[in-house]
C-alpha cells in the first residue's frame, strides 16, 4: 500500500507544485509584416466605384479593381490616421462585407493581428488585378458617429471608402474614381469630372492623397455661386427654400475671397470649392482640404442670418487652412500613408493661427461685424481666464488632445482642458500681430478688423 500512497499524493498535488515552479509569461515579439511606405509609384491605376444610392440605409457599396504586377503577398490598408482630425480615428468598425477575388475566383484574406486596419491576401499566379468589394456602413444614429446621408443629401469622404496597397506613399498611388448618386441629385467637389453616365459621375484620374482630400457633397437641393474666378460656393440644403441666400449674404462670401487674397498675397490652390451643407439632419462639420472644405451648418444659416453669427467664422477658418495646414503643414504632422502616426506638436500654429485669421477674415469680409468679432475674442479670453486646467496642463500639451480624447465628451472639461490650442493659440497670434504693429508703428491691432483704409 505504501508504494501507492506516494505517487497518488504527487498526482493530486503536482499541479500546484508545478505552478510554483513555472516562470512568468514571456512577451512574444511583435512582428510587423506590413511593408513601410516608400516614395515609389504603385504600378497601374486603381479604379474605384462607389454606389451611394442607398441613402436611406446609409450604406455605401464599393468596388475597387487593383492592378497587380506580380504574384505573392499583398497588404491592403484602410486609413487609420485622418488628416484634419490629427488622430487615429479611421472608421474601421464601419467597414463590412469584405470580399476579394481574382479572375472571378474568391480569395481568402486575413486581418493583421497587430494593425486591425490592414488586410493580408495572396495574389495568385497569373492574376493581373484583384477585385475588392465591401461596404461602408455609415452611422444610422448619432450615437454611432456623424450622420453623412439623409434622404436629401450626402457627404462622401473617399478616405472612408477606400482600401489601398501598403508600402507606398499615397501620393504615388493613382486612382480613377466614380460615384453613383440617387437619381436627379447634383454633386459638388473639387475633383474634376471626366464624364457622366446616367446617375454615375466619372472623375479624372488623381493621386490617392488628392482623392481623399477631395470629398463630395451631393443632394437634391443644390445651388452653386461663383465667388471669384476659380472659387465656388456650393450649397446643399434639406429644403430648396433654405438656399435663398440674399445678395448681401453672398457679397460677404465674395468679400471673403477678395480679403483672403489681399491678406495672403497669393492663392495656394488652382481652384477652390466651399462645400456648404445646410442641414438639421446631416451632422455638422468643419473640415479643411487644399482645394475645398466641408462646412456643415444648420438649415437656417441664410434664412435666419441674424441668429447664426456664431458659425460665420467657419468658412473663413477652413479657407485659411488651404494655406495653413494644407499648402504648408507641420513637418511632424505630415505622414506618407495614413498609417504612420501623426505628431500634433505644432497644432497651435496649424489651428491657432488659422483660428486667428478666421476671425480677422470674418470681420474684414463682413460675415461678422467688428463688434461680433471683438465679442468673440473677449469671450475666448474670458473662458481661458477661468480655465482651471491651465494650472497643471500647459497649452503645448493640449496639442495631443485629438489623439488622447478623439473629441469624446469630458466630465471635467475646465480641469482636463481640451483642444485649447485653437483659442489659446489664437491669442498667441493676436499677441504677435499686436507686437509687430506696435514695433512697426502700424495701426493698432483692432484696426486689423474691417477698416476701410485696409480694404
Ligand atoms: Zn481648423
Amino acid at each position: 500500500m505504501r508504494k501507492f500512497i506516494a505517487p497518488l499524493f504527487f498526482l493530486v498535488f503536482s499541479p500546484l507544485l508545478a505552478a510554483a515552479q513555472n516562470s512568468a509569461p514571456e512577451a512574444l515579439p511583435i512582428v510587423d509584416t506590413i511593408p513601410a511606405a516608400r516614395d515609389v509609384a504603385w504600378p497601374g491605376v486603381i479604379t474605384e466605384s462607389v454606389d451611394a444610392t442607398d441613402v436611406t440605409r446609409a450604406i455605401f457599396h464599393i468596388t475597387e479593381t487593383i492592378p497587380v504586377a506580380e504574384a505573392g503577398p499583398l497588404t491592403l490598408l484602410y486609413a487609420k490616421w485622418l488628416p484634419g482630425n490629427h488622430s487615429p480615428s479611421g472608421q474601421i468598425p464601419e467597414l463590412a462585407g469584405l470580399k476579394f477575388s481574382a479572375d472571378g475566383k474568391s480569395l481568402p484574406w486575413r486581418r493583421d493581428p497587430v494593425d486591425v486596419f490592414a488586410f493580408h491576401l495572396e495574389v495568385p499566379k497569373g492574376a493581373s488585378s484583384i477585385e475588392a468589394q465591401f461596404e461602408f456602413l455609415a452611422p444610422t444614429d448619432t450615437t454611432q458617429g456623424r450622420i453623412v446621408t439623409t434622404p436629401d443629401m450626402l457627404n462622401l469622404q473617399w478616405i472612408a471608402v477606400t482600401l489601398f496597397p501598403a508600402g507606398y506613399y499615397v501620393r504615388q498611388i493613382k486612382m480613377e474614381a466614380s460615384l453613383k448618386l440617387p437619381e436627379g441629385w447634383k454633386a459638388a467637389t473639387a475633383l474634376e469630372v471626366a464624364g457622366n453616365e446616367g446617375a454615375t459621375i466619372h472623375f479624372k484620374q488623381v493621386s490617392l492623397d488628392t482623392l481623399v482630400d477631395s470629398p463630395v457633397f451631393a443632394g437634391a437641393n443644390v445651388r452653386v455661386e461663383t465667388l471669384a474666378p476659380g472659387v465656388r460656393l456650393n450649397i446643399v440644403a434639406d429644403q430648396p427654400e433654405q438656399l435663398a441666400a440674399t445678395e448681401e449674404q453672398l457679397q460677404s462670401h465674395r468679400n471673403l475671397v477678395t480679403q483672403a487674397v489681399k491678406l495672403f498675397g497669393a492663392q495656394h490652390y488652382d481652384h477652390y470649392d466651399f462645400l456648404l451643407a445646410l442641414s438639421d439632419r446631416q451632422g455638422g462639420i468643419g473640415l479643411e482640404h487644399h482645394r475645398s472644405s466641408e462646412d456643415g451648418v444648420t438649415g437656417n444659416y441664410f434664412t435666419e442670418w441674424k441668429d447664426n453669427s456664431s458659425r460665420r467664422d467657419l468658412l473663413p477658418h477652413e479657407y485659411t487652412h488651404s494655406w495653413n495646414g494644407k499648402y504648408r503643414r507641420p513637418a511632424d504632422l505630415w505622414t506618407p500613408d495614413f498609417r504612420t502616426p501623426m505628431q500634433d506638436s505644432l497644432l497651435w500654429v496649424y489651428e491657432g493661427q488659422t483660428q486667428f485669421w478666421g476671425y480677422v477674415l470674418a470681420a474684414r469680409s463682413g460675415l461678422l461685424s467688428n463688434e461680433e468679432t471683438l465679442g468673440a475674442l473677449a469671450n475666448i479670453a474670458a473662458h481661458l481666464d477661468t480655465d482651471s486646467g491651465r494650472k497643471w496642463r500647459p497649452l503645448t500639451d493640449t496639442t495631443d488632445d485629438p489623439i488622447i480624447s478623439q473629441r469624446r465628451p469630458k466630465g471635467w472639461r475646465s480641469w482636463q482642458r481640451s483642444e485649447d490650442y485653437y483659442n489659446e493659440g489664437l491669442l498667441i497670434w493676436l499677441d504677435a500681430d499686436s507686437l509687430i504693429r506696435e514695433l512697426s508703428k502700424a495701426p493698432a491691432p483692432w484696426m486689423i478688423l474691417r477698416a476701410p483704409s485696409l480694404g
